[in-house]
């Protein structure tokens, strides 16, 4: 990957303040970061002279002490990063630049769930992304539901493409020619926000999402949670559904069994004795009133401000944030979801705000890319 290059200590945090808050002033960064002026300029100058930085052109800015100065801002077109979300049928992508403004984006759909078959759907789409931005793309950031071992960049398990010890990270790479990462795509989406969103001056915050599946990303102790083996977060296989509720992982009672998409689909399917629903159908029977569908929302709001409860008591974040391809369809859930969520919550941890974030498959891609800016911002040490 092509990184920034690291000649001071102060280096990394100094172009990460430059990319979460820029256009800055170098006092400003010394102000946000702690740093001396003097350590400021010494990690800003290499970054200039290297092209990740520039000297923004804005003549109205003003510092914070009322002199004119040239604020700082990351040189969005020094590197191009590709995001791909890989769902069980449609490949998604975008090409942005450093500053995770989307360029160009591209979508195809999967011939099959196996390997070679994704693959194949990664390659067509990294392929028009790259189409006139050859030179300028880093690294390519592929996101995934399942459990992703980021570090070796394998996909230890996928239950909805039906992987196991897949090796996809390098893969892509000899696929592409370009280096390329690998992440699970509930904490692609929670780097996003840590980078680009709700999470830049949060201390510590939650992603949850709701739809495929439900899934939660943390941030804590400045750093979104790996866990130790791969797994953290996994509130959609918590036991806070009925039991009599069979998941897809194989047992009952998780909170997916309740609240993911196909879940909810199957229950009003059932619940109507109408097997040809489709989750649209669902939607407008809820928002008619069909007590059937409200039911199911019911539950599944119920179910997900527990999970929501649980995940606020055992880890204190700032705020939480909701996302997900239902996200859209909020208001089906909310009265449930914040009724449980305030009944389990302990004390003070029930103040915690709920923002809500607007979401597409896009913006799943978008995570993707911004764990490659990520990496790009992690630098590497000068001459290294
Ligand atoms: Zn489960």
């Amino acid at each position: 990957m092509n990184r920034i290059p690291v000649t001071s200590p102060a280096s990394v945090a100094v172009f990460r303040r430059i990319l979460t808050h820029g256009p800055l002033a170098r006092v400003d960064i010394s102000r946000d970061t702690g740093l001396s002026a003097a350590a400021v300029t010494k990690a800003v100058t290499p970054l200039l002279a290297a092209g990740f930085v520039i000297e923004s052109p804005d003549p109205r800015a003003t510092s914070t002490v009322g002199r004119p100065v040239s604020p700082l801002a990351v040189a969005p077109d020094r590197a191009h990063v590709i995001g791909i979300k890989v769902t069980a049928d449609r490949t998604y992508g975008v090409r942005t630049d450093l500053g995770a403004t989307v360029r160009a984006r591209a979508d195809e759909e999967n011939a099959g769930s196996s390997v070679g078959a994704v693959l194949a759907a990664v390659v067509r789409v990294v392929d028009r992304l790259r189409a006139g931005a050859e030179d300028a793309v880093s690294g390519i950031g592929v996101a995934l539901s399942g459990d992703v071992d980021r570090a070796g960049g394998q996909v230890r398990e996928s239950a909805l493409l039906g992987w196991q010890g897949v090796p996809f990270a390098q893969l892509v790479q000899e696929a592409t020619g370009i280096p390329a990462l690998l992440d699970n795509d509930v904490r692609a989406l929670t780097t996003t926000e840590l980078l680009f969103g709700a999470g830049r001056d949060a201390e510590s915050f939650a992603v949850v999402t709701i739809g495929t599946g439900t899934g939660c990303g943390l941030y804590l102790n400045g750093r979104v949670v790996q866990g130790a083996f791969g797994v953290a977060g996994e509130i959609g296989h918590l036991p806070f559904a009925p039991t009599h509720l069979r998941c897809r992982c194989g047992r009952h009672g998780c909170v997916e069994a309740a609240a993911s998409t196909a879940a909810m689909l199957s229950l009003v399917r059932e619940g109507r004795a109408q097997p040809d629903l489709s989750i649209g159908d669902v939607f407008a029977l809820a928002h008619a009133g069909d007590p059937v569908a409200r039911g199911v929302f019911a539950q599944a709001g119920r179910v997900i401000g527990t999970a929501l409860a649980a995940v606020v008591n055992l880890t204190g974040p700032e705020l939480v944030v909701f996302a997900g391809e239902n996200v859209t369809e909020y208001g089906l859930y909310e009265e449930h979801l914040r009724a449980a969520f305030a009944e389990y919550t302990f004390g003070a941890a029930g103040d915690c705000p709920i923002v809500l974030r607007p979401h597409t498959f896009e913006d799943w891609a978008l995570g993707a890319a911004a764990c490659v800016i990520e990496d790009i911002a992690s630098g590497v040490a000068a001459g290294g």
